[in-house]
């Protein structure tokens, strides 16, 4: 299996004229302008310095993310993709990923992509529900998203359809439904962030007013877990659960309320676990209880802080996991 490496390059709002209600880009990212391609051409050489060079098992991706890239100008995006392309004649970089709306995607754009080793696409769907679009404001409709999609893969890309939970009027029946839709628009790739109240938004004065009320931790936690099931099931990679842990987040001068977490991904996995421990237990009335679990899913198994582990070691003398190599 390959090792994948992920250059981040990040465009920020200055080419979006929208503001949906969550959203600051300039908060999220804590950058102001878009970086010159000069800089673009720094930050890969940057990382490409801390990459094993020439090897067959690393696939490296070089990634516009943050604002609306195909909604640039169309000279801006070619000036930004030419940077790349060197990088991918001279097989440092194996591709191009970026993220984008549904609305501003047409053929036309599509063949600028094409031509420039773009590889993945991601639409920012955000929910799968009209009434929650609109509430949000995302200035764009569920039919936006399922054009959008059937042309990214009719055109020989691969697909990433990004949702959140939590927003306004989201329910956890809705938020799976919009899962469920991802899932039949036959996207490759998912991210799932629980809504958070980012500072200098119109989420921040809703929730001032009283007017929305953010997920709990444990609320976030228990309409994630199924989306996660789901996508697993139906084989849907998720790349990212929970926006990235940054310093404007984690000592609270950005975030304002809601279900952030640095580990949010563990304990969802925690949860998963948690639910098919009570089942495999449920029938064992002996002392001890051993599972055998595979090296990648050991610590989601015994648990965020051993949550798992202490839960069984409440009704067994002797819990056991057996680590299975992978
Ligand atoms: S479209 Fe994207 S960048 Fe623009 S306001 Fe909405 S979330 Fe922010």
């Amino acid at each position: 299996m390959k090792t994948h490496y992920t250059i981040p390059i990040f465009i920020p709002e200055s080419a979006c004229p929208f503001r949906c209600t969550y959203c600051n880009q300039y908060n999220i990212t804590q950058k102001a302008t878009s970086p010159t391609p000069d800089e673009v051409v720094s930050v890969i050489q940057q990382y490409l310095a801390t990459i094993p060079p020439n090897n067959p098992d690393i696939e490296i991706k070089a990634a516009f993310f943050g604002g609306s890239f195909t909604g640039l100008p169309i000279s801006e995006q070619q000036r930004y993709l030419e940077v790349v392309s060197p990088f991918i004649e001279s097989r440092q970089v194996d591709s191009v990923q970026l993220s984008t709306r549904p609305d501003y995607i047409n053929q036309e754009i599509l063949d600028l992509l094409k031509l420039h080793h773009v590889k993945l696409i991601e639409l920012g769907a955000q929910s799968l529900d009209p009434q929650v679009l609109q509430l949000t404001r995302r200035g764009h409709t569920v039919e936006d998203v399922e054009k959008s999609s059937h042309l990214i893969l009719q055109n020989g890309f691969e697909l990433g359809l990004q949702m959140m939970v939590g927003l306004l009027g989201d329910s956890k029946e809705k938020s799976f439904e919009t899962a469920q839709k991802i899932v039949s628009l036959k996207a490759h790739y998912t991210r799932i962030y629980p809504t958070l109240v980012i500072k200098d938004t119109d989420l921040e004065t809703a929730y001032f007013k009283g007017e929305y009320t953010p997920l709990t931790l444990d609320q976030a936690i228990d309409w994630v877990a199924p989306l996660f099931t789901l996508f697993e099931n139906h084989q849907v990679q998720i790349l990212r659960i929970g926006l990235h842990p940054s310093e404007g987040f984690i000592n609270r001068d950005t975030l304002v309320a809601g279900p952030f977490h640095v580990s949010f991904k563990e304990l969802v996995l925690t949860e998963i676990w948690k639910e098919k421990l009570l089942k495999l237990s449920e029938n064992n009335h002996s002392d001890t209880f051993i599972i055998e679990v595979p090296k990648s899913e050991i610590n989601y198994a015994i648990g965020y802080q051993s949550k798992n582990r202490k839960m069984l070691e409440q009704r067994f003398q002797k819990v056991i996991f057996k680590q299975l190599s992978n």
